[in-house]
């Protein structure tokens, strides 16, 4: 069996993709504009901050990033589109040849593109409604090769594309629609307009089984467009608006080509949003911060989390003590807890750290240790170890020896340890 996937996403922008309306009014046809409804005459504007989204998606599933980027006509006439032609892309795309790792495999990436969504039909008994507060809205549409084999490796792959997609602040729960092709014999079908994951593995599964069906009993699979019934949890034909080959695709002329290189991923700019709330001198922190982000979606989440929730100077911190643990993990309740003992001048020791991860609560008293008390046992080591005080003028690394004999009783961060240490002795 083969799975190919072309997954469309709603852009988070406050505005459409080539006008200045809103693309998140409720009331029927009140965002709209001679643009979004496609009055002769009207000439569109590229969002800019679509297309630095996208771009941040393509790299995100290692796509190459076409050093321009351009866009074609659609056409075809349909009522959801009365200017009769979609802006899309099609070789001029954002990215192309990428791949996204699964548990055993990789799912190659063929395009990464951005496109206009059509206005939203709504079907009554013998009439249909149009609201055109969607037509415009940004779409991103990423197009897999067909690598998927199985139920479970569309559930993986879908898993991962979630968390990917977060980089780029897309929640694909929200709104998504995918179009499935599958192919368990030789014969391709396509089923349209997918919303949700639940959605695509549940017509995934009644697909899989159909075609098997038809082939065991000798019968052919026809070669066709279908839709996904979420009542019937089944597939049926449905009447296409057009095949591939009917299309028209001409060059869009009202757009300009775009340069994409100066184009900084969106988790780096969360990175930078954070530094520039950062008065500290700790440059060197800031860019692990920003290198740590692009690789780390989870890492980025909590620090999104805790930049909410305390000073970004807390957050930092409680980041380097993860960070020195190994892996930068935390429930969002136990950091918020963290950030909380952190700003009261409490260390906290590795006991501590790992029962916020379990989800416990921490009494300060029990486990954190206070700077004063850190302060208090840097006293106590000077004061028991004139030796070492004395060799610390001739050989400053003597500062690490006592730095190590402190934190042999507190199980605190070496480097709080050795600010304090610092202070002590009027570095
Ligand atoms: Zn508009």
């Amino acid at each position: 069996m083969k799975i190919g996937l072309e997954v469309h996403v709603a852009l988070p922008t406050k505005s459409k993709l080539f006008c200045s309306c809103s693309s998140g009014a409720e009331e029927p046809n009140t965002a709209i504009c001679p643009t979004c409804l496609g009055f002769p005459g009207s000439r569109p504007m590229l969002n800019e901050e679509a297309l630095k989204r996208s771009v941040t998606i393509a790299k995100a599933v290692h796509c190459k990033v076409n050093e321009k980027t351009h866009f074609i006509r659609k056409v075809y006439f349909y009522p959801d589109l009365p200017k009769s032609y979609q802006i899309t892309q099609l070789e001029g795309a954002i990215g192309h040849c990428g791949y996204v790792d699964i548990e055993r495999k990789r799912i190659r990436i063929r395009r990464v593109q951005i496109e206009e969504d059509p206005a939203r039909i709504i079907h009554a008994d013998d009439y249909s409604l149009l609201d055109f507060n969607r037509s415009g809205v940004a779409l991103n549409e990423i197009v897999t090769e067909p690598d998927i084999e199985s139920e479970a490796e569309l559930r993986e792959f879908m898993s991962e594309l979630r968390s990917i997609l977060f980089y780029a602040g897309v929640d694909i729960d929200k709104e998504m629609k995918v179009d499935l092709n599958i192919s368990v014999g030789a014969e391709k079908v396509e089923i349209k307009n997918i919303t949700g994951i639940k959605n695509l593995v549940d017509a995934e599964r009644f697909e899989e089984k159909r075609q098997e069906e038809l082939i065991a009993s000798n019968k052919r699979v026809a070669t066709e467009t279908r839709s996904y019934s979420e009542e019937t949890m089944s597939t049926v034909p449905s009447r296409e608006k057009e095949t591939d080959e009917e299309y028209g695709f001409i060059y869009e002329p009202d757009l300009a080509v775009y340069p994409t290189n100066g184009i900084i991923p969106y988790a780096t700019v969360i990175a930078s949003e954070l530094a520039k709330q950062y008065s500290g001198k700790r440059k060197e922190t800031i860019k692990t911060i920003k290198e740590l982000v692009m690789f780390d979606r989870e890492a980025l989440k909590l620090i999104q989390y805790g930049a909410g929730q305390s000073n970004i100077e807390t957050v930092i911190n409680a980041i380097e003590v993860l960070k020195r643990r190994g892996k930068i993990r935390m429930p969002e309740k136990g950091f918020g807890k963290m950030l909380d003992l952190l700003d009261k001048g409490i260390v906290l020791d590795d006991d501590a750290i790992a029962a916020l991860n379990d989800g416990e609560d921490v009494e300060a008293e029990k486990h954190g240790v206070s700077t004063e008390e850190i302060d208090r046992e840097i006293l106590n080591v000077l004061s028991q170890r004139p030796d070492l005080v004395k060799e610390y003028k001739t050989n400053k690394k003597v500062f690490n020896s006592i730095v190590g004999i402190v934190i042999k009783k507190y199980k605190v961060s070496p480097k709080h340890v050795a600010e304090r240490l610092a202070l002590v002795l009027g570095e």
